[in-house]
């Protein structure tokens, strides 16, 4: 490995006080580590860190100046980078406490998803629901309000119920739904404090099944939106936007709950008679079992597979939520758009969530659709389609998904975040010295 490879970590050398982050090259993820999943942004922190327990992670916090707290790397765009420090949470993901008789579940805020649920379920519980991929940090998708789909179903923060943050001074605050500061900070963007663990709320393990219907028209999607939608526990819509139709409908049904059969058409559409991929060109290997096989609610949730490439790999994706009550609309309004939309499109996917009460939420108190696009790796061309969407959207109170690529001004979100200036004073108060600033949180809350 080249010099300019190495990747500054601790293992933290504390010499008389001294933070000294030591140079280590022997493994690979480090070598990615500078750069998102994605590969499409480049982290200009100069300094990484990998604090390995939760004393290591106040000593940083407390010592260093700018830093920012690093999950799995799965944003597209800048929310996760430093001017200076990057601190790596990928060796605090430890199961704390599983509580059975309160049903919650402690867990370090490094933890992925796929890292714990099969332990989870093993134990007879399980979470409410999964985003697409299990492959990302509790405590990182819950600061960009990530969901899967369902219309009874809250985003993954809407589940938590306590955690453990290291504030800029390097203490210890616990924080639950009785503290006023709850709703605010569950949602934080990486603005308010590194997440030491976080308590879950989680119920008995359940089974899934998932079938898939193809080539769904876009006219009965328009008369049946809401049956549609609802003819699951979570159901996915994916479109090419071409052909005035959906071209796959998953549904994930519970096995907990009385099953009618789907049969062969599903509002038009036709059931599939393999698994497939979302982008149907791809092995269906990653993606987690179809074909009505029942499974643990871990193996279905999510559409692709821990161990497992998720999406397409080489992509952007952008994602943006509107009322459900728009959802139609918004819809329609894009499908207009699909001749400059789809040269550039992977795919899209369309997902019901459920309101919550976390400020920063774009479901905050309102059920919303969201209508996201995983794009081919073109950044010019998609940096154009952007903003084209977000103005058809516009009329729909449109707002972006916090860790995908957005134009949106920042004016324009404070008017749309109805708690956002609660929010700014939360920041402040925990963050006074902006340690945790970095230019993503400059353009779009401190503006
Ligand atoms: C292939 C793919 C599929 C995806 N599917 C979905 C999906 O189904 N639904 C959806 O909503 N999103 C989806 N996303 C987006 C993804 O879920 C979010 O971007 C999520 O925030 C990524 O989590 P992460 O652990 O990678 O966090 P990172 O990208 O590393 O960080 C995200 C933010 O969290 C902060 N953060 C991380 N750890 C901590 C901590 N311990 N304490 C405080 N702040 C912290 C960071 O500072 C940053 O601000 C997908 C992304 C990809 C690449």
């Amino acid at each position: 490995m080249k010099r300019k490879d190495f990747v500054k970590t601790s293992s933290l050398i504390f010499a008389g006080g001294m933070l000294m982050p030591q140079l280590s090259c022997n493994s690979k993820p480090e070598e990615n580590m500078r750069k998102n999943w994605a590969g499409n942004y480049a982290y200009k922190a100069g300094n990484h860190y990998e604090p390995a327990s939760p004393e290591e992670l106040q000593q940083l916090v407390k010592q260093l100046d700018k830093q920012k707290a690093l999950g799995s790397r799965h944003c597209f765009n800048d929310i996760a980078d430093s001017p200076k420090n990057q601190i790596s949470t990928r060796r605090l993901n430890k199961m704390l406490q599983l509580d059975t008789g309160k049903n919650t579940l402690t867990i370090e805020g490094g933890a992925r998803y796929g890292d714990f649920a099969e332990e989870l379920d093993s134990k007879g519980f399980a979470l409410h629901n999964l985003a697409s991929l299990p492959h990302i940090t509790v405590a990182g998708a819950c600061a960009t309000a990530t969901h899967g789909s369902g219309i009874t179903l809250g985003n993954l923060a809407s589940h938590v119920l306590a955690f453990q943050i290291v504030t800029p001074q390097g203490e210890i605050v616990n924080v639950d739904r009785s503290n006023p500061d709850f709703s605010g900070l569950v949602v934080g963007l990486g603005a308010v404090g590194i997440v030491i663990n976080m308590t879950l709320e989680v119920e008995k393990s359940f089974q899934v099944r998932q079938d898939v219907f193809q080539e769904l028209p876009l006219a009965l999607l328009q008369q049946h939106f809401d049956e549609i939608m609802s003819s699951g526990y979570s159901v996915s819509l994916f479109t090419n936007w071409l052909d005035q139709k959906i071209s796959q409908v998953w549904i994930k049904r519970r096995t907990d709950k009385n099953l009618t059969d789907l049969g062969n058409d599903f509002f038009g559409a036709k059931a599939a008679t393999k698994n497939l991929h979302p982008i149907i060109e791809l092995s269906a290997e990653n993606c987690t079992a179809q074909m009505g096989v029942p499974g643990p609610w871990y193996n279905r949730l999510p559409h692709f597979k821990m161990g497992f490439k998720p999406s397409g790999g080489k992509e952007l994706q952008s994602e943006f939520f509107v009322p459900h009550g728009n959802a139609v609309e918004a819809i329609l309004a894009l499908e207009k758009k699909k001749e400059l939309i789809s040269p550039q499109l992977l795919i899209s996917e369309i997902r019901t969530i459920a309101a919550d009460n976390l400020w920063m939420s774009p479901c905050y108190h309102q059920d919303c659709v969201a209508i996201h696009f995983t794009w081919k790796q073109n950044p010019d061309e998609v940096g154009k389609l952007i903003p084209m969407i977000e103005s058809e959207l516009a009329p729909y109170k449109v707002k972006p998904h916090w860790g995908k690529l957005f134009t949106v001004s920042p004016s324009v979100l404070h008017e749309r975040y109805e708690r956002f200036r609660d929010f700014l004073a939360l920041v402040k108060k925990y963050d006074p010295d902006g340690k945790f600033r970095n230019h993503f949180l400059d353009l779009n809350i401190y503006s």
